[in-house]
């Protein structure tokens, strides 16, 4: 055995993660451009100080005021409501997946995906040893709904992760779908990860609704896009009661800080604010898309605060070529398309003028 004796399936592996580089003008992690305002942060302040007067004291392990808190929010998706008992979170809904996957994956079990999709499901699954099958999506991104019936009902994942809108194409899923899926698996979890949820257009109803439905949906959030709190880690599910109880079985002792616990609740009371750019990021992400269509290029429909647009021969060149233009967009997906995530109108002015100018140099296209 070499040092360190990493795991087999492990050694030689990079760490995920797109670059974290100072650039003036970063499009590249699907953040939310608008920071919270002095008012949110006066109250987040104060809530922690709060909370740092009881360190000494493990915080709420069930975080039940949060849970409460985030029922209340996801409540305005369903006329069924959701209550605390639905409900867990975690550090970001990436921990949350994890979690999932350590309750409801493992050794012998399958879960499954439809790609291009979110490169960190492959991750959950190999790290808690669970056989990962990814099966495709049409040309258009959209799913096949027939083909992932078949696929699912072939291949019974204990778990199908799905987000919609899906990353990195902006694809939604049709409301007919999550329930067709959700019949196929059977006792399989379908996960629809909803990241990106608040972004969809008009009349693109959310998964919260389908929950008193089908028992073996999970819809996971998060405060890291819309919610303009990527820093904070906070994310999310809701679910049949039964499932938090799983999770509560794998989780770690204590894994919500109290400090994390009380930002998040500053955070939502705050929530009309926060969320208050998400109408204009719609706006300015459909005249984006619209501008990079008028360039020529094609681009995925989006219900997401990005836009995958392509194709380029080179496009590393075209990622390269803004970069040096001071604008950080992000080189993922199928090969040849690039994705670029919605900022201000400012920084999408930014956007377009080093777009105009790499375009003119022909790179590769
Ligand atoms: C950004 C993103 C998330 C959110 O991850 P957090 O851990 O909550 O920050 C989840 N799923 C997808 C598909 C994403 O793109």
């Amino acid at each position: 055995m070499s040092f360190p004796p990493i795991r087999e399936e492990l050694r030689g592996l990079q760490p995920y993660g797109a670059p974290q580089l100072d650039v003036p003008v970063q499009l590249n992690t699907n953040e939310n451009p608008y920071g919270p305002s002095a008012a949110c942060a006066d109250d987040i302040a104060a809530s922690v100080r709060a909370a740092a007067l009881t360190l000494n004291r493990y915080p709420d392990r069930e975080h039940v005021e949060l849970r409460t808190a985030l029922a209340a929010y996801l409540s305005r998706d369903t006329p069924h409501g959701v209550t605390t008992e639905q409900v867990w979170a975690a550090n970001g809904s990436n921990e949350v997946m994890l979690q999932l996957l350590q309750a409801f994956g493992g050794p012998g079990r399958t879960a499954m995906s439809f790609a291009p999709t979110y490169s960190m499901y492959p991750e959950y699954a190999r790290d808690t040893s669970t056989a990962w099958v990814q099966g495709r999506r049409a040309d258009d991104f959209s799913l096949d709904l027939d083909a992932a019936r078949e696929a699912i009902e072939r291949e019974q994942p204990s778990v199908v992760l799905l987000p919609s809108p899906n990353n990195p194409t902006g694809t939604a899923l049709p409301p007919e779908a999550v329930g067709l899926l959700c019949k196929a698996a059977g006792d399989g979890l379908v996960v629809v990860d909803e990241a990106y949820g608040e972004f969809r257009r008009a009349g693109v109803p959310s998964a919260v609704e389908l929950l008193p439905t089908h028992r073996n949906l999970v819809v996971t959030r998060t405060m890291s896009k819309a919610f303009a709190a990527a820093g904070l880690r906070l994310g999310y599910l809701a679910a049949d009661p039964a499932i938090c109880d799983a999770i509560r079985v794998v989780r770690l002792p204590y894994h919500l800080s109290a400090v994390t616990q009380a930002t998040a609740l500053a955070a939502l009371r705050h929530a009309p604010e926060l969320l208050g750019k998400v109408d204009e990021l719609r706006v300015e992400r459909d005249a984006t898309v619209s501008w990079l269509r008028e360039q020529g290029l094609t681009v995925a429909d989006s219900d997401a605060n990005f836009a995958l647009f392509g194709t380029f021969e080179d496009r590393h060149a075209v990622w390269q070529g803004l970069l040096d233009r001071g604008v950080l967009i992000r080189e993922v997906g199928p090969d040849g398309w690039l994705r670029v995530s919605i900022g201000t109108p400012d920084e999408m002015m930014s956007f377009k003028q080093a777009m105009a100018e790499t375009l003119q140099m022909e790179v590769g296209r």
